[in-house]
């Protein structure tokens, strides 16, 4: 079991100012699982001096992209050769089935960090302009400075790695704030960047919660805060940086649908739509969990997919069988189990699940579950659920399946399935949202990613996700 009594600051394993510990929990089975230091206001005020002083000593921001970048193909490469050990460490800390934590949870990452690598190679980070009397100008993009990250636990080294890796490519320095449920992935980050010699200061990790992230996105030595979590917290966040005129990311909760054109093929569909909204146990900001069906086959689509999420496979999440594994909080499970309530008062059915499994006398399950006779006015297909649980509504034509899609505070991801691409890639575009697929769901690591009304501010991956890292600087030079 990992139990670390030291926090990594300034290149170094310290001891932290205060005397509280971080305690894991398997969701699976309710036992410890790991421990790390709590960290304190005192402990990110040490963690950003130190930031701050990599940054600010220039060697870090001197140093050519493509440099920086092979430090972090080294990280990459060593996460991946502990891809194993680091996926089942993330499965014990929140639950998430191995099965799809490997991929998910680890490659994801690393692929995030390869991408990254490549585009500081071709990259333009200086360009010659012609100067408005005639003379010469140059653009150039300078690093942000120090940037607080704060992200939450459903996938966090993902989370991480869409932040830390453009921002090493950028020249930036971080602090980073897991969440308090993972805070033991976050330690193995620290040892393999130690490793691979990513310099000093330039990445410092303080697990801790609420109070004392705020006091990292309020600390007056920051220069930018990337925040992945829910939307109360983002709101909370962009109005402090907001009065501090402080660089922001946000990347918050989705409710996302999936429009199911008549024309399409429901043995293709089922197949990547139930993944898209059950992945990581329902715990996925980008889960597709409206699922918009005509009424001319809305029967066909409820029994279809009832069927698939019937059979999916519950349990230990270690097992790679398992499908679906524990939600990754008690808190959580009573969560899910409030909108499982609150969906049949509201006169929903539930189709397959509604309860708790049979057979899991430990551990923070719930049933993977299908309403139907939704209406999208419930609070269950208005509300982040953030557990295993569908909802079909149904919709007259096209034009109201779009306007059902678009009537949400959300605007994360979406999809829209038919047998004619071209008509699917037009509806997809009516709807609002910041990431959308035809005939299936996947994050496209070299295109921006972030959401549109409630969903967030900004955009992660893509070229578009490294400039979030840039400032302009504009130099007017002598004719
Ligand atoms: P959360 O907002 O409660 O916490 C997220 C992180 O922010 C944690 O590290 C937490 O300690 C910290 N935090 C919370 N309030 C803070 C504050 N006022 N100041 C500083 N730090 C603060 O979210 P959660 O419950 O941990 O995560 C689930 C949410 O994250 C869901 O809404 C999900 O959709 C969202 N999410 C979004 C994306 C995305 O890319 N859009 C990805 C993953 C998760």
């Amino acid at each position: 079991m990992p139990v670390e009594d030291r926090l990594y600051i300034g290149g170094d394993w310290v001891a932290p100012e205060g005397t509280g510990v971080i305690e894991v929990f398997s969701p699976a089975t309710e036992e410890k699982v790991g421990q790390v230091p709590e960290g304190t206001t005192a402990d990110i005020d040490k963690a950003v001096a130190a930031a701050r002083t990599a940054f600010d000593a220039g060697e870090w921001t001197r140093m050519a992209p493509e440099e920086r970048a092979q430090l972090l193909s080294s990280l990459s490469a060593t996460i991946q050769a502990r891809a194993d050990e680091i996926a089942r460490l993330i499965t014990n800390e929140n639950g998430s089935p191995y099965s799809w934590g490997i991929m998910g949870q680890v490659f994801a990452s690393t692929m995030v960090a390869d991408f990254y690598t490549g585009l500081a190679k071709e990259y333009t980070f200086s360009e010659e302009r012609v100067g408005t009397m005639g003379n010469k100008a140059l653009v150039r993009k300078l690093p942000v400075g120090v940037v607080g990250g704060i992200v939450p636990w459903n996938v966090p080294l993902f989370t991480t790695m869409l932040k830390l890796a453009p921002a090493m490519v950028a020249g930036a320095t971080m602090v980073l704030k897991p969440a308090p449920e993972t805070p033991l992935d976050a330690q193995v980050l620290a040892e393999i960047a130690h490793e691979v010699g990513i310099p000093a200061g330039v990445l410092n990790i303080v697990p801790a919660g609420r109070e004392v992230g705020e006091h990292l996105v309020t600390h007056p030595d920051v220069d930018k805060i990337a925040f992945t979590g829910s939307t109360a917290a983002g709101r909370k966040i962009a109005a402090l940086c907001g009065e501090r005129l402080r660089r922001v990311t946000l990347e918050l909760g989705g409710k996302s649908a999936s429009i199911i054109l008549d024309d399409a093929d429901l043995s293709q569909v089922v197949p990547a739509l139930v993944p898209a909204g059950t992945m990581n146990n329902g715990q996925a900001c980008v889960a597709q969990t409206r699922i918009l069906a005509s009424r001319d086959r809305y029967d066909e689509v409820v029994d279809a997919i009832a069927e698939a999420v019937g059979n999916l496979k519950v349990g230990d999440p270690l097992d790679p069988e398992t499908e679906i594994g524990p939600l990754t909080a008690e808190r959580q499970r009573d969560r899910v189990e409030g909108y499982l309530a609150s969906g049949r008062e509201e006169g929903a059915k539930v189709v397959v699940g509604g309860g708790r499994p049979a057979g899991q006398p430990k551990g923070w399950f719930v049933e993977p579950t299908v309403f139907s006779g939704v209406k999208n006015s419930m609070r269950i297909a208005q509300e982040e659920i953030f557990g295993p649980v569908l909802s079909v509504i149904p919709y007259d034509d096209v034009d109201d399946a779009v306007a059902i899609a678009n009537d949400s505070d959300y605007g994360l991801s979406g999809s829209v399935y038919g047998a004619d691409v071209d008509t699917a890639t037009e509806i997809a575009g009516r709807v609002r949202t910041g990431t959308t697929a035809v005939n299936g769901f996947m994050l496209e690591f070299g295109c921006p990613f972030g959401g549109f009304k409630g969903s967030g501010l900004g955009r992660e991956l893509g070229p578009e996700g490294l400039e979030a890292y840039l400032e302009l600087q504009s130099v007017s030079l002598p004719a």
